[in-house]
């Protein structure tokens, strides 16, 4: 079906939905974004953008202003929580789709320049309260209501379109708290994302930007209770107390931090239903992940394009959505259970089977250096725009 003209309304300006809106506007329809926050800016926090998240930014045309700001990654590096390594993952360079270390704003700002770029209107301050179907109507915080032709739900892990469309979700404490800092050093980093393993806990760091400016997000087993959100303070007193017993280098970047955030983990069902005739869903709306894959914004920006092209290659909506969820469902399932064994991976906290799975890592290392990386091809070597 030609999108020539076709109006979508899609609510959340975040990556999923910036990225879907430019994405349907180049192919032709009058896209709006409603974004509830009074202006596109977004908590200062690192994102691993990888090669399948490239593939879309590059079929979009943006990967050019994504490697202007963004670092490409060298390796990621394992190590024990006393600094010892126990794996280096070499990532591909030259010709090949790069794994990029970004600052979130610099994505959210090419995204909504190409929003715009490509006609889309982003309209601020539009927080919808409550959404009812059979016919779609979005009922605004002033009261007003709206009904749009055709509605994408990328409005974030409190979706208010995904309980419309499936009932209430039930998740549920994963017994997991990450705290999240950006730490501005003296010195340049290597462009190499370090993860620290330790006894129920883990430390994920990499530099952004000039390679000052130190990425840190740090996940702790815990049973005291954490708020799901990204945005709620905490005393880094406690961050740094959680860490007490990692490396030096780790303990110094902590003694950095002036201010954290901290953020309790939730697991989410996949939403079974992710459309009915004329809206669906889309990113962390359809599909929140724990983030021991670094894969939440690249699916967000995965579904964006297959949407679209579904879309653009169905008889009329309703098939091109069926097409979509077919298209996307099995593999943002696939992705998160990958997630969430990754969380027990990193935090064996019985020491003699620590010592046993790191010693079988680090050789491993040694005989096949890119075998730990190429089980995930799979997910990295994944490109939407060729399908
Ligand atoms: C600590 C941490 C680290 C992460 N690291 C990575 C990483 O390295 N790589 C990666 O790929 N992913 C990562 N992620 C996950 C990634 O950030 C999310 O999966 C991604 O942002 C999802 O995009 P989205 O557009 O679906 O939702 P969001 O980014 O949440 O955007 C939703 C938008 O909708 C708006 N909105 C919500 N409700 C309403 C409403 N009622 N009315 C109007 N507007 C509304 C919100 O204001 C927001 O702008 C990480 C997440 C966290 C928390």
């Amino acid at each position: 079906m030609s999108l020539i003209g076709q109006k979508v309304t899609v609510l959340g300006g975040g990556i999923g939905g910036l990225a879907a809106a430019r994405a349907l506007a180049l192919r032709g329809a009058e896209v709006r974004v409603l974004e509830q926050a009074a202006k596109i800016a977004e908590v200062g926090a690192g994102l691993q953008i990888s090669p399948n998240g490239i593939a879309v930014l590059r079929g979009l045309g943006l990967e050019e202003a994504v490697t202007a700001c963004a670092r490409r990654a060298e390796a990621i590096q394992l190590r024990n929580y006393r600094g010892a390594p126990v794996l280096r993952m070499a990532l591909p360079q030259g010709d090949a789709r790069g794994y990029y270390l970004m600052h979130r704003a610099d994505l959210i700002d090419l995204l909504a320049k190409g929003a715009r770029d490509a006609g889309v209107e982003i309209v601020l301050g539009a927080k919808v309260t409550e959404i009812t179907l059979d016919p779609t109507v979005l009922r605004f915080e002033d009261r007003q209501t709206e009904t749009p032709d055709l509605l994408i739900g990328a409005d974030g892990i409190n979706s208010v379109l995904r309980p419309a469309l499936n009932g209430a979700a039930k998740p549920f404490f994963t017994g997991q708290v990450a705290w999240r800092a950006l730490v501005p050093t003296q010195v340049e980093h290597p462009p190499i994302a370090s993860l620290y393993m330790g006894p129920g806990c883990h430390l994920v760091t990499y530099p952004l930007r000039d390679r000052k400016l130190m990425n840190i997000v740090a996940v702790q087993e815990r049973d005291e209770w954490a708020a799901e959100g990204w945005a709620n303070p905490d005393d880094p007193a406690n961050l740094r107390a959680a860490f007490s017993e990692f490396a030096p280098e780790v303990q110094a970047l902590l003694a950095r931090v002036e201010s954290v955030k901290i953020w309790g983990l939730f697991r989410h069902p996949v939403a079974s239903t992710w459309h009915n005739d004329n809206a669906a869903l889309l990113g962390d709306a359809a599909h929140p992940t724990l983030p021991f894959m670094a894969q939440g914004a690249n699916m967000a920006l995965e579904d964006a394009w297959v949407l679209a092209d579904a879309l653009a290659g169905s008889a009329d909506t309703d098939a091109g959505l069926m097409v979509y969820q077919a298209r996307r469902h099995l593999r943002a399932a696939k992705v998160i259970a990958a997630a969430n064994a990754n969380a027990r991976n990193y935090h064996l906290s019985f020491p003699p089977l620590r010592a046993i799975a790191h010693t079988i890592l680090r050789t491993s290392g040694r005989l096949a250096p890119q075998a730990a990386l190429k089980r995930f091809d799979w997910i990295y070597q994944e490109d939407v725009t060729k399908a």
